[in-house]
């Protein structure tokens, strides 16, 4: 888990390296799932693309997309294989699921947010507007 810790405090240091207004006037795209059938798998090619465009540790988001299909699937290379086959309408609503809990500040819908972990409990905390509110664990 530690080199996704430091990739987003890369990713960090990035953002506060660019100009202020650019980031004010940026506005969100939601990334795009790519995913293929192969067999009874469904092969997701662009995973850690999709978790770093959310500024999420990869780990989480594949935890919840596990949790969310209920299956179970394997790493090849950059390459995500989950077994069972999944349309990418579906895939592309549970990205939009993710964001919506957990990467979308839910006063202002903006994306410059981050987890602080309190004790037990994890709390979404936005950078835009300085709101705060509790997230689930992913079991
Ligand atoms: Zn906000």
């Amino acid at each position: 888990m530690t080199w996704t810790h430091t990739y987003e405090q890369m990713l960090d240091k990035a953002y506060s390296e660019l100009p202020a207004i650019k980031r004010e006037e940026s506005r969100f795209e939601m990334p795009a799932l790519k995913a293929n059938l192969s067999g009874n798998k469904t092969v997701v090619s662009n995973l850690p693309q999709v978790a770093a465009a959310f500024r999420r540790p990869t780990e989480h988001l594949l935890k919840f997309i596990l949790r969310e299909l209920a299956t179970t699937g394997d790493v090849k290379g950059s390459e995500y294989h989950f077994m069972g086959k999944f349309r990418p309408e579906f895939l592309q609503e549970k990205i939009v699921k993710y964001a919506k809990e957990f990467v979308l500040c839910s006063v202002c819908g903006k994306p410059d947010t981050h987890f602080v972990k309190e004790q037990a409990a994890t709390f979404l905390v936005c950078e835009a507007c300085g709101a705060r509110s509790s997230v689930r664990t992913i079991k």
